[in-house]
C-alpha cells in the first residue's frame, strides 16, 4: 500500500516542482530567457523589433493575400485572461469554415488558431504597450492574430518549422469614438476576465470586423515568437494602418491579473537586434501600375530560405506569443 502512496508523493512534488518552474521561466525578465533553458531567445532573428521606416524601401506589389472565411460569422467567440495576456479562441461551424490565409507569397496556407493583445501601464496618461515600434515610437496595444501552417496538425509542431506560423499584427491608436470591436462590452469582459483564467463568451463576429481598414499596406519580415522558446518560425506582417481603441478598452486590459494576483502591467518583449534581417514595406498596387522595384525578386528569396535549425526546446509558453 505504501509504493502506490510514495509514487504519487513523488509525482506531486514533481508536478508542483516544475510548474513553478515554468512559471518561474515564464516570469523571469526577458533578457533571461536564453540562459534559462530558452536558447533560440538569443538568436539572431528575434521579434519584435523596431522598424525604421526611413531605412526601407517601399514595394508595390498586387499579389494580395487571399483572406478566406474572415467574413463568416463566428459561433462562438471566447476570450480567456491566461495570466499572461487576454486571448481569444473563435468556434466556426462547420469547423472547416475556420479563416485562413494564402496567397501573396506566404508559399502555403495558414489557418487562424487564436489572437492575443500585449499593452503596458499608464504613465503621464500615455498608454505604450506595442511590440513592435515605428521609429522608435511605441503605439498603445498591438493584436497578434496566430496562424498555423496547415501542413503541421498542431501549433506544438509548427514553431518548431521555418515555415510554420504567420502573425498578422495590428498596431493600435487612442480614439474617443471608435470602440474596438471585439472588446465593446468593457464591463461584462472585465468582470468575467480580470482573475486568472477567467473567461467570457463574446457577441458573435467575423474576424475580418478586429483588423484595421486597410490591410494592403504593411511590414514584412521573418522573425520569431515574442515569449519562451521564442523559436524562429515566425512569417511577421505588421500592418501599416492602425485600429481603434477607446481608453476605457485599455484600462480594462490593464487590471487583468497574473496567476499570482498582481496585476498584468505590460506584457510586451523589448525589441530585438535587426541584424542582417531585411524589412519589407508592401504597398499594394493595382495590376499594371506597378513601378518602383518589384517585390517579388525581393521577397522570395528570403521567404524560402531555409534559417538554421530551430531548438527543440520544451515548449510551456508558446499559447502566449
Ligand atoms: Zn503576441
Amino acid at each position: 500500500m505504501k509504493k502506490p502512496n510514495m509514487i504519487l508523493s513523488i509525482r506531486l512534488f514533481l508536478y508542483v516542482f516544475l510548474s513553478l518552474a515554468i512559471v518561474s521561466e515564464c516570469v523571469q525578465g526577458p533578457q533571461f530567457w536564453g540562459s534559462l533553458g530558452f536558447p533560440s531567445c538569443d538568436g539572431d532573428l528575434q521579434s519584435p523589433i523596431n522598424i525604421d521606416t526611413e531605412e526601407i524601401p517601399k514595394y508595390e506589389y498586387n499579389d494580395l493575400f487571399n483572406f478566406k472565411h474572415y467574413d463568416d460569422v463566428a459561433s462562438r467567440i471566447t476570450v480567456t485572461n491566461n495570466g499572461h495576456t487576454l486571448m481569444a479562441t473563435f468556434d466556426y461551424q462547420p469547423s472547416k469554415n475556420r479563416p485562413s490565409i494564402s496567397g501573396g507569397q506566404l508559399g502555403g496556407t495558414f489557418e487562424f488558431e487564436q489572437l492575443h493583445f500585449h499593452w503596458g501601464a499608464q504613465i503621464e496618461k500615455k498608454y505604450s504597450g506595442a511590440e513592435h515600434t515605428i521609429d522608435g515610437v511605441r503605439a498603445p496595444l498591438e493584436m497578434h492574430m496566430v496562424h498555423r501552417n496547415v501542413k503541421y496538425n498542431t501549433m506544438d509542431q509548427a514553431v518548431n518549422h521555418t515555415d510554420g506560423i504567420l502573425v498578422l499584427a495590428a498596431l493600435f491608436e487612442m480614439n474617443t469614438n471608435n470602440v474596438m470591436p471585439l472588446l465593446q462590452s468593457v464591463d461584462i469582459v472585465h468582470k468575467m476576465v480580470e482573475p486568472f483564467m477567467g473567461n467570457a463568451t463574446l457577441k458573435p463576429r467575423p474576424l475580418s470586423s478586429v483588423l484595421p481598414e486597410d490591410t494592403t499596406a504593411f511590414f514584412r519580415y521573418r522573425g520569431s515568437l515574442t515569449t519562451p522558446g521564442c523559436q524562429e518560425s515566425v512569417e511577421w506582417v505588421v500592418f501599416e494602418h492602425r485600429a481603434h481603441v477607446i481608453v476605457g478598452q485599455l484600462n480594462m486590459l490593464s487590471k487583468l491579473r497574473r496567476p499570482d494576483q498582481k496585476l498584468i502591467s505590460h506584457n510586451f518583449r523589448p525589441t530585438q537586434s535587426v541584424n542582417a534581417r531585411k524589412i519589407y514595406h508592401m504597398v499594394y498596387k493595382h495590376p499594371g501600375q506597378v513601378t518602383a522595384e518589384s517585390a517579388s525578386a525581393g521577397l522570395r528569396s528570403p521567404l524560402l530560405a531555409v534559417y538554421g535549425a530551430v531548438a527543440a526546446v520544451v515548449l510551456v509558453c508558446n499559447s502566449r506569443l
